[in-house]
């Protein structure tokens, strides 16, 4: 039983106060109550029930990062001056944080590779120059990344504006996180989300997180895993590292939480990266010979079953022990707990998805929960954790190179005329640029430089656009080392400070209004405002789209209600003012969306282990406590007790067997690139695996894509660890 320290509670309660002190308690508690969903993580609060209330009602529903971000958007504006004085070689000494830090952006900027600075330009020289530059182009040279901040309808619009103008190279952050859940779960089950609603995790008897840390990165799921086991039920936690605050965490808005911490929990399965797939066919190999399966579910409303059934069984415990690095014995008892479960939640995050095989093992996943019946059932199913607030209304709303059959048919009897070349993913649009054939990209929000693997490799990619537009709230490492030959930054209005209600999608496929409303900037435009405006310019406004008038969002909402499947209720929103969950989605019935109506099984072998040599390490890469995906807001990461993030962490058997004292400055490489003045420090992590901070450590990885996702091995890398050498060290020191 873990007797540790409590992760969490008080320092959140006390940075809460710090940063209302910085921006004011009023500002600071008007924000958080208004009628603004979340812009953090998108297990989602907020919204019509108000500010801080979740879709169950309760209250209060927040936390640090929700703070963190909020703060972020409430600093002062970036002057004129700042751009005079910085020029871009400046800026690259700059650390994401500290770019991050140096305002918001209140006015366009431009930089052309005859000057080394950003300068002002004005709203309209800036629509002026892209309008231009899009009518210069040929489509299919063109891209359009969308981040998962902005909202459905400026998600719908841009996707809508790009297929119109002639490209399908419409892709999102998610080909870098949950892509393979999508991919996965669509295969197996004909939807690629949740099956199941926040209020089914108050009745579940037995939740998996699997390769998730939400108590950094979701923190308010962790009030959710503290009742499971209030309860009596079990949450297993397979996770390569041992995460604190997966252990005890204090939860500020419950008063006992705070001061004793609460146990989240029951069994801690440190396997191997990326070992999961071994681990889950371990699982499901107990389950089937011990004739433990639901066979009624499996015959009414499965498929392929016998095929996948005759593979697992031929696997070997040896086999399955060594990739997982898990004992039959440990396997067997998980096994045990989940033959005598009533109700399961599968969930998982990027340490499922950011490896070669992560489209496998989520299906390998959704196998396990099919072979006892829990998909399609009340308290029951299967939750990726998303990441940014509105990464799955992206999806929905058809930001994706390809189209799903429906929405392309119903926007083909409105008579428009789409584009049929094949689209790139986000990967394939920087290699695109990297052989000149990209000559104009727009990155609605986000860090495309900053998430992209191989941070050398996609700074001289973006270099060879003609133009690349961003529009942001705050300058990050994409607008210094992610320029083209012409950049232009668009300053946008954060979520609520819009002057029109938008609306976001939950990882519960919970669809919230956000009326927007709060005034802080006077020199902003919204990002349905920008979009609309440009692509009147490009393609003038007809009979089928006035774009002009689909600067009112209520209209653009009306559009999304005819052509995106199950999202009607979307079209009267303004009216009824009642946030929904999208038809079909959760799945409480086994009724499923695929051709035969029936869920599917997938086999997938369990992938040829590596063995590493001496010096060599797989390399995991994640977000630390201070941090929210390529945002940088402290330096330090309280939850894992590190306070820099230029660290590598390992065991400490690997550390002795090497010679590593605390601290000791190593050197990174692999064949991607190199990492020098490291310190390396002891932690709870698998033996063989280290762990670095992500965006820092894209430095190290490849761009070699799991086939069937086309995401990055972010976690899947093969790097060597060495002292660094004397001379070096006087150099550096
Ligand atoms: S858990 Fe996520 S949605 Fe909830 S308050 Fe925190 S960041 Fe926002």
């Amino acid at each position: 039983m873990y007797k540790g320290k409590s992760i969490g509670g008080i320092r959140s309660v006390l940075y809460t106060m710090k940063i209302g002190r910085k921006v004011g308690f009023i500002n600071m508690i008007k924000t958080l109550l208004s009628k603004n969903s979340c812009k953090t993580c998108a297990l989602g609060m907020g919204g019509q029930h108000g500010g801080m209330v979740n879709e169950q009602g309760h209250w209060p529903e927040i936390c640090k990062k929700s703070v963190q971000s909020m703060a972020s958007d409430m600093q002062a504006p970036i002057t004129e001056n700042f751009f005079n004085k910085y020029s871009i070689k400046d800026l690259k000494n700059f650390s994401p944080r500290e770019l991050e830090q140096s305002g918001r952006l209140n006015f366009p900027v431009f930089l052309n590779s005859r000057s080394n600075h950003y300068s002002p330009i004005s709203w309209e020289k800036a629509f002026e120059y892209i309008e231009k530059k899009i009518k210069k182009t040929i489509p299919n040279k063109s891209f359009f990344y969308f981040s998962g901040r902005s909202s459905n309808e400026a998600g719908f619009l841009l996707q809508l504006f790009a297929r119109v103008y002639g490209t399908n190279h419409i892709n999102n952050c998610s080909y870098y996180c949950h892509q393979a859940s999508g991919v996965g779960l669509s295969k197996s089950l004909g939807n690629g989300t949740a099956t199941v609603a926040l209020e089914d995790l108050d009745y579940c008897d037995l939740f998996f997180l699997i390769g998730a840390n939400p108590s950094s990165n979701h923190p308010r799921l962790l009030t959710k895993l503290k009742d499971i086991r209030k309860r009596g039920g079990k949450v297993i936690v397979v996770n390569p590292v041992v995460e604190k605050g997966l252990l005890k965490f204090s939860i500020p808005s419950n008063i006992k939480s705070l001061i004793f911490g609460s146990k989240i929990a029951s069994e801690y399965i440190q396997v191997k990266p990326g070992g999961d797939l071994a681990l889950f066919s371990g699982i499901a190999k107990y389950i089937i010979s011990k004739n433990l399966i639901d066979s009624d579910f499996i015959n009414n409303f499965t498929e392929d079953f016998n095929l996948y059934c005759s593979k697992i069984k031929k696997l070997t415990w040896k086999e399955i022990e060594y990739s997982s690095g898990i004992k039959k014995e440990e396997i067997e008892k998980i096994g045990n707990y989940y033959s005598i479960s009533k109700n399961t939640i599968f969930s998982w995050c990027m340490g499922i998805t950011h490896h070669p095989h992560g489209t496998a093992t989520v299906q390998q996943i959704v196998n396990l929960a099919l072979t006892r019946g829990m998909v399609g059932k009340k308290h029951a199913g299967l939750l990726p954790i998303r990441g940014h607030s509105n990464v799955q209304g992206m999806g929905s709303m058809g930001v994706t190179p390809k189209l799903k059959e429906e929405i392309f048919k119903r926007l083909m009897e409105l008579d428009v005329l789409l584009p049929t070349i094949e689209g790139y993913d986000t990967l394939a649009c920087i290699n695109a640029a990297d052989r000149n054939e990209i000559d104009f990209s727009f990155c609605l929000g986000g860090n495309l430089y900053g998430s992209n693997p191989d941070s050398e490799l996609t700074s001289t990619s973006l270099s060879k656009i003609e133009t690349i537009v961003y529009a942001s709230t705050a300058l990050n490492t994409g607008h210094v080392w992610g320029t083209g030959k012409n950049t232009l930054i668009l300053p946008v209005l954060a979520r609520d400070e819009e002057h029109q209600s938008t609306t976001q999608e939950s990882m519960f496929n919970f669809v919230r209004l956000s009326d927007g409303g709060i005034n802080r900037y006077k020199n902003l435009r919204s990002e349905v405002e920008i979009i609309a405006e440009i692509a009147s310019r490009v393609l003038g406004d007809s009979n089928i789209f006035n774009w002009i008038k689909l600067k009112n969002h209520e209209n653009i909402r009306k559009l999304i209600a005819q052509i995106i499947p199950d999202y009607n209720k979307i079209g009267m929103i303004d009216k009824t003012k009642k946030e929904f969950h999208i038809t079909k989605r959760v799945l409480h019935k086994p009724i499923f969306s695929t051709k035969s109506g029936k869920a599917k099984f997938f086999y997938h072998h369990i992938p040829k282990p590596y063995y590493l040599k001496v010096n060599e390490f797989q390399l995991l890469s994640v977000r630390s406590e201070g941090q929210f995906n390529t945002v940088v807001y402290e330096e330090e990461d309280i939850y894992r007790g590190q306070d820099r993030r230029n660290i590598v962490l390992m065991n400490k058997s690997d550390m002795n067997k090497l010679n590593f004292l605390r601290d000791d400055k190593v050197v990174i490489k692999n064949d991607i690139g190199t990492m020098e003045n490291i310190h390396v420090r002891p932690f709870e992590i698998k033996k063989g695996a280290v762990l670095m901070y992500y965006p820092e450590v894209n430095t190290l990885i490849s761009q070699k894509v799991d086939p069937l996702s086309k995401t990055p091995g972010f976690k899947s890398m093969i790097v060597s660890v060495k002292k660094a050498d004397s001379s070096y060290r006087k150099l550096k020191l």
